[in-house]
């Protein structure tokens, strides 16, 4: 799953890349992950335009076009973008392709057929299934503690990890940054929210700002082709059987809903009973 922070540099690096040029030729590769929701086809419709705008929502990637027309993209599990160097072999889990006026080039690829593309109207958004359903921002101005505290109020008999990964509630905390965040909070994934203190809470707002802001920063300042998941930085996700950065307990895992999640046991203690 692309992860927030991911899609944070993603978003800067097509402001930089694509805002402002025009569209001088597209291409659909997979149609069946190509939702046109629009009159007429991809290319006729992105030909010519130009990108104004790129924003992120949740887990999707927004191109604004200075016409009616939205292009989003959510990249799911495995989707991701690149920027093809000249002669570069067309795999076959090309998706679709957009070429801007003076380059780049622009790929979308995505071996696990999960991921999904649509062209959409700027006024009928809500087509875009999960578009217009998303939670709060963590690093939106909306994502206030108040915010938080209530949507834990809301959902009691949820777990915390569930409560971080509900995309309706806050948009959006993938399985990755959700083990990072709780790590921080030394919270365990499978406590029933009913059972979490205020003042854990309070202390897992904090981490869940305190992980996302960093992993931006770190991500953007590491620069990497948009090709690359940059994740060797994060402390506990995939390190099971190493050291736990704070304790020195060895990393373990746990299956939760057929994700591996990763946790020290001993930073991360399991409430006995909820309340
Ligand atoms: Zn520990």
């Amino acid at each position: 799953m692309a992860e927030l922070p991911e899609l944070e540099y993603l978003r800067k690096v097509f402001e930089r890349e694509l805002s402002g040029k025009r569209i001088i030729e597209a291409e659909v590769l997979l149609p069946d992950q190509v939702h046109v929701l629009v009159e007429g086809d991809f290319a006729d419709r992105l030909t010519g335009l130009k990108v104004t705008k790129v924003r992120r929502r949740g887990p999707f990637i927004l191109l604004r076009t200075n016409a009616k027309d939205r292009l989003v993209v959510k990249p799911a599990e495995e989707g991701h973008f690149k920027f093809p160097g000249l002669g570069t072999r067309r795999p076959r889990t090309l998706v679709f392709v957009v070429h801007m006026e003076g380059g780049p080039r622009l790929w979308f690829l995505d071996p696990a057929k999960t991921a999904e593309a649509y062209l959409a109207a700027k006024d009928k958004l809500d087509d875009v299934p999960g578009l217009m359903e998303q939670g709060a921002d963590p690093l939106g101005k909306n994502f206030s503690p108040e915010r938080f505290h209530r949507i834990a109020r809301h959902n009691p008999d949820l777990t915390i990890r569930q409560m971080l990964m509900d995309e309706t509630q806050i948009s959006h905390i993938g399985h990755v940054y959700a083990d990072e965040i709780l790590h921080r909070a030394s919270i365990h994934p499978q406590a029933k929210v009913s059972a979490v203190s205020e003042d854990q809470l309070d202390r897992l707002y904090d981490a869940i700002l305190d992980t996302l802001e960093a992993a931006c920063q770190t991500i953007e300042d590491r620069a990497q082709p948009i090709e690359n998941t940059v994740r060797d930085f994060l402390r506990v996700w995939n390190r099971k059987g190493e050291a736990c950065k704070r304790c020195g307990q060895p990393i373990k895992s746990l299956k939760i809903e057929g994700v591996e999640a990763f946790l020290c046991s001993k930073c991360q203690v399991k409430p006995k009973k909820s309340k």
